[in-house]
């Protein structure tokens, strides 16, 4: 069957006459030729194959385009690539590749599609369309790629075993794309993955954040953490969750399993939030749970200050992933450390306590209730409505109290300045003293978020402590 309506495109018509030019096949493979049976939206990504010099065919091919566009070159990977139409197409010569034991890196000499067919990942990203001008469109299927996509299985051309041990980042490429399409994983390539497990030690922690990144922008997140438990790549990766797992009974009581709960929570929120970092927050909200739990008799099971030892884990296990210690880091700290406050104000929505809420949270206020709704995964119907209801009260509070006292980017309504003009004072700690009991009262509700009444409590804080008018 010829695939012709795949490749309307008119760079495929320019990349395959720059082909005849050169006198060489070249062939679309790849994510493109999968999401095409998959119809899976427009690519924004092309690969394309070359029998022969990759970098030549993207050199002729930008010859023949409109604006001749540049033509970045890969020399140590042999790969070329250039964009058009705000698609980027790269060009690779076909490659024969052998591994040694220590890298992911192979010994690459030239070869055939096949060869090249051979050293793809997965029977669903090896399917190439020709872009010959004598068959143009022609599917080339040697593993049976298509009929995968139809099952949806995740399988390897050759070997498991050997293709995982190889590159072990298509382990996490094998979750990825089981995640991101809905699909199983072949029990033979399941079972060489935990034989393998340990050769991630080999993947750079940035690969491997990619992968888990990609994981958690999925629609169902908790297909590939399940995975990387059951295969146990995720004890390398993410120690922090698995040791969430499992249910303790001490004299009759028991908690819940924190793991599986954790990732309720995140495919509840991965249906309200594209936020890769919120999803993120939503996957450690509860990882200081596993060091802080006991059991204390009367009471029961027990997390004290769970989300403060969370919040300080987070750096660690961002700074051992190299993830970015930025703002983002710092965002999702936030957002794991107050992940319990609005549960507590659910009970009781009080104005000042709402004041505090949004002061603390200050611009995140929304996504921390967006993070607290999703951690709701009681199956208890009545409590279910009953929480979700009382999150709607505190949203609703929200609104109004910030509506009226904008405390949620808070400013001093006096300034420091102000009050050391006022009492004639240099720089000291009376100004501390005074600022944050106008804050205080702005919190309680004692006086309202404006200069004149905070200009009036400043003048009484200053008598109290002594402090003469200038
Ligand atoms: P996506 O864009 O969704 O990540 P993709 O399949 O285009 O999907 P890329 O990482 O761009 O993913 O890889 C392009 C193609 O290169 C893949 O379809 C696959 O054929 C091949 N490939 C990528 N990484 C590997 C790998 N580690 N081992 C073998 N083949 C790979």
């Amino acid at each position: 069957m010829n695939h012709k309506q795949a490749l309307k495109h008119n760079i495929f018509e320019i990349i395959s006459q720059s082909a005849e030019e050169l006198q060489l096949d070249c062939f679309v493979i790849g994510g493109f030729v999968r999401d095409y049976f998959l119809e899976r939206g427009n690519a924004k990504d092309i690969d394309i194959v070359a029998i022969g010099s990759g970098i030549e065919l993207a050199q002729q091919v930008s010859k023949n385009l409109p604006h001749q566009p540049k033509v970045q070159v890969f020399k140590t990977y042999g790969t070329a690539m250039l964009c058009y139409d705000d698609i980027e197409i790269e060009f690779v010569g076909a490659r024969k590749e052998s591994y040694t034991e220590d890298s992911r890196n192979p010994v690459v000499e030239d070869g055939t599609l096949e060869d090249d067919q051979n050293r793809r990942d997965f029977t669903i990203n090896a399917l190439a369309l020709s872009l010959n001008q004598d068959n143009f469109g022609v599917l080339l299927d040697p593993f049976n790629g298509v009929e995968d996509l139809d099952k949806g299985i995740i399988r390897t051309p050759l070997d498991p075993n050997i293709t995982y041990s190889d590159d072990p980042l298509r382990m996490m490429r094998a979750i990825r794309f089981a995640t991101q399409l809905n699909f199983t994983i072949e029990k033979k390539s399941l079972n060489a993955i935990k034989k393998n497990k340990d050769r991630i030690k080999i993947i750079t922690k940035e690969r491997i954040v990619v992968e888990l990144n990609k994981i958690l922008e999925s629609d169902t997140p908790s297909i590939g953490f399940m995975l990387l438990e059951k295969t146990g790549l995720l004890d390398y990766i993410l120690p922090e969750l698995t040791a969430l797992k499992g249910i303790d009974e001490i004299e009759g009581q028991r908690h819940k399993d924190n793991f599986y709960h954790t990732l309720e929570v995140v495919d509840n929120i991965a249906k309200t939030t594209d936020n890769l970092w919120l999803r993120w927050a939503a996957l450690l909200h509860d990882i200081g749970k596993a060091p802080t739990k006991k059991f204390q008799k009367k009471i029961g099971w027990t997390f004290h200050a769970h989300e403060f030892v969370g919040a300080k884990m987070v750096y660690k296990l961002f700074k051992r992933l190299k993830m970015p210690l930025n703002d983002k880091m710092k965002f999702v700290q936030k957002m794991v450390l107050m992940s319990s406050r609005p549960i507590v104000l659910a009970s009781e929505v009080t104005d000042s306590a709402v004041r505090r809420l949004i002061f603390d949270a200050g611009e995140h206020v929304d996504d921390l209730m967006t993070l607290c709704e999703a951690d709701i995964t009681t199956k208890n119907p009545k409590k279910f409505k009953r929480y979700h209801k009382n999150f709607k009260l505190v949203r609703d509070k929200i609104e109004e109290v910030e509506e009226r006292d904008r405390v949620r980017n808070f400013q001093p309504p006096v300034s420091g300045e102000e009050i050391m003009k006022a009492f004639n004072l240099k720089p000291s700690k009376e100004i501390g003293i005074i600022k944050d009991a106008i804050k205080e009262a702005i919190l309680e509700g004692e006086i309202p978020n404006e200069h004149e009444a905070a200009f009036q409590l400043m003048i009484e804080k200053g008598k109290e402590l002594g402090l003469t008018t200038a």
